[in-house]
């Protein structure tokens, strides 16, 4: 306070001595703290620099390659949005981007989207296949097979800027450590999922049924749901197609109510964005929570 009080300064000078030291050492003051506040601009800048250095390089290592083969279009043919874009973005629902890997009918593509936007307060986009050569590094030749797992990897580190879930649907089996396959797998830390067609697939309306419940069961763990072995809820295990047949698509209840409260948090930018960190921070990614803070 006193520094950006003249006036105290100049009365508060002993009497008899000039007044100008005084004033000098006030603008001096003054003047530091401009320069202060412009080293802080600065500062800001060469963060905000960095930060695009290091979504450059996330995005580089990530799909950036990748997408340059590809269109980056989605399928209802608009822009992968940029950082910008979303931060001039009005809070809407969570966002949910599936995508297919291999010969996934795009009927099958539409149903999952249409169920999750039905029964969800979310946004559903399908976005741009990745070629199986992105993929290449979580196929087991000797087992015909995805290592689940590594596909989550890969899902979490190609995703989209702006998406809260990605989900990936592949006709190609799929399996997890200890277990000879699965109908599909999920990271609730992450907010990824693939889910295998593979053996659910029979061409009939009971396949497609058997479809929404396993995105439905996904989805629910990429939004924070565990099991719940209860017989009327989706997020029951279900190890046979057989099994699934008697699943029901909705979750019980209380698994419906954590569900949408969960969602409703999710829902804005800013939520977003911390949602993005939380996931880097709880990954011990730390540079790139703090990139992702930055944003704010
Ligand atoms: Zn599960
Ligand atoms: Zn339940």
């Amino acid at each position: 306070m006193a520094v950006t009080d003249p006036e105290r300064s100049f009365v508060a000078r002993p009497p008899g001595r000039p007044w100008w030291p005084a004033r000098w050492l006030l603008w001096a003051l003054v003047w530091a703290g401009v320069v202060a506040g412009g080293l802080a601009g600065d500062q800001v800048a060469s963060r905000s620099a960095q930060f695009s250095q290091v979504e450059a390089t996330t995005l580089a290592q990530g799909s950036g390659v990748q997408l340059k083969s590809r269109p980056p279009l989605d399928s209802r043919g608009t822009e992968r949005p940029s950082a910008r874009a979303i931060a001039a973005e009005p809070v809407r629902a969570p966002l949910i981007v599936v995508r297919a890997l291999g010969p996934v009918p795009a009927d099958q593509l539409r149903l999952t989207c249409r169920s999750l936007e039905i029964r969800l307060p979310v946004r559903c986009e399908i976005r741009t296949a990745p070629g199986a050569a992105e993929f290449a590094e979580a196929w087991v030749a000797s087992r015909s097979q995805y290592d689940g797992r590594v596909m989550l990897e890969k899902i979490f580190a190609d995703r989209d800027v702006d998406a809260h879930v990605e989900l990936l649907l592949t006709t190609r089996d799929i399996y997890e450590q200890n277990k000879a396959y699965v109908f599909g797998l999920a990271n609730l830390r992450d907010r990824v999922a693939v889910i295998s067609t593979a053996r659910i697939e029979d061409g009939s309306a009971r396949s497609r049924r058997r479809l929404v419940k396993l995105v439905h069961h996904e989805v629910g763990h990429t939004f924070g749901l565990g099991h719940h072995h209860h017989e009327d809820c989706v997020m029951r295990t279900d190890g046979t197609p057989t099994s699934l047949d008697t699943a029901p698509v909705a979750p019980c209840e209380r698994c419906r109510s954590a569900l949408l409260t969960r969602i409703n948090r999710l829902a804005g930018r800013e939520a977003l964005v911390r949602d993005r960190a939380r996931a880097h921070r709880e990954r011990g990614e730390i540079a790139l929570a703090q990139a992702w803070l930055d944003r704010l």
